[in-house]
């Protein structure tokens, strides 16, 4: 299974991770801050890598402020497009702070433990994308590589493999990290397709795809709350395909699924608007709730769907009123307080009606 990030190749884990970041950054460089002024008695020199300090504090207290009016949008826009650059200049700008720090001021001890303090939070904020801790890991590597090998450095092999350890460290934790995350995505994908599949099952019939019998309570409830600001009424009309059960004698019942299929499309098709919705309620019989003006409005919606059958062609030998399959169809108007039973008994004494005289016909109360 695919799963991308659903905020794009490289992002931040999580926002809180990042403000520690942030924050850690700015209690490092205020703390080697405090440590240069009390420079001389602690064996100090002041120069080198002072602006690189500020510029980290500066930087860090900028991204903490945008961090903290953005919150989770820092995953989108120009902050996110810029994040790999902010990464790197942080990556940057540490390895000039450790570079100074070995070459100028001995320090190798001090260089590990900030290094361990710097790549801990990173990791649990970049772990989702190889890229940023790429960027923030790598400068400062190349910087620890190049002090190995100089003689000028006080930075001995074993020190050198300590910080090969930290980073073995940082590379596994972030592979923990992934691997819990990507479980976690996967999980809550497989969620929401079932949650998909779960409404799909609830709300739409399996065979035509059109909304099911138990959607129908809900849109009309729906449908007769919004009647309340407008002038139109609501309609429904039943549809029942007539001598059904000759078509699955002749043609089998597979063949009857496929017609059932092709009924439903023609109903479809004749619908117009957004707030006319059709459903199967239960073997060869359709409802089609409409809001219309009038009732012969509701009328040539039912003529629409008898024009698009016959255009369809389905052969049905077995039909006595037609050579293709043909509906019988009633139509009843809702009225104020009126139940959803009681409409479609008003509908269904139409619709036996339209079966007694003949079938292939529409029936609806002329007084509605
Ligand atoms: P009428 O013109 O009076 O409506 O006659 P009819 O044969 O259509 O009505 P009847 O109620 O006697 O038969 C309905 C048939 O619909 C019987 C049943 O096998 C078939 N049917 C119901 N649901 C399905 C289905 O999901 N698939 C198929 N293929 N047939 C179905
Ligand atoms: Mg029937
Ligand atoms: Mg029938």
């Amino acid at each position: 299974m695919d799963i991308k990030h659903s905020t794009g190749e490289w992002a931040i884990a999580s926002v809180k991770g990042y403000l520690w970041f942030l924050g850690l950054n700015i209690i490092f460089c205020g703390w080697l801050v405090l440590r240069l002024f009390g420079g001389a008695s602690l064996g100090f020199q002041t120069q080198n890598y002072t602006p690189a300090l500020y510029v980290i504090f500066a930087f860090s207290l900028f991204n903490l402020v945008m961090t903290l009016k953005l919150g989770d949008r820092i995953n989108e826009g120009l902050y996110q497009k810029c994040l790999p650059l902010i990464v790197f200049i942080f990556g940057l700008l540490w390895s000039i702070i450790f570079f100074n720090l070995l070459h100028d001021f001995n320090q190798p001890t001090m260089t590990l433990m900030i290094l361990v303090m710097l790549l801990l939070p990173a990791t649990i904020t970049f772990y989702i994308s190889w890229l940023l801790l790429a960027l923030i890991s790598l400068p400062i590597l190349l910087v620890m590589i190049y002090c190995v090998m100089s003689p000028e450095v006080h930075f001995t092999l074993v020190q050198g493999i300590a910080t090969a350890i930290i980073l073995a460290v940082v590379m596994s934790a972030r592979y923990i990290l992934l691997e819990a995350y990507l479980r976690t995505q996967r999980s809550e994908y497989e969620k929401s397709l079932l949650i998909k599949k779960l409404v799909r099952l609830a709300n739409y019939d399996t065979l035509t795809g059109l909304y099911n019998r138990h959607s129908l309570k809900e849109f009309f409830t729906q449908s007769t709350q919004n009647l309340e600001k407008t002038k139109n009424s609501l309609f429904l009309i039943v549809l029942d395909i007539d001598f059904f059960k000759q078509y699955n004698d002749i043609y089998g019942h597979v063949e009857g699924d496929k017609c059932l299929i092709q009924v439903s499309r023609c109903i479809e098709q004749s619908l117009r608007k957004a707030s006319d919705a059709a459903f199967r309620f239960g073997g060869e019989e359709f409802v089609v709730l409409a809001v219309c003006d009038s009732m012969s409005n509701a009328v040539s919606i039912a003529r629409r769907i008898q024009y698009a059958l016959s255009s369809a062609r389905i052969r049905h030998t077995g039909s006595s009123v037609s050579d293709r399959v043909t509906v019988s169809q009633g139509i009843a108007k809702w009225h104020p307080d009126m139940h959803l039973e009681t409409l479609l008994e008003f509908a269904d004494k139409s619709l036996y009606q339209a079966k007694r005289e003949g079938r292939n016909r529409i029936v609806w109360d002329k007084n509605g």
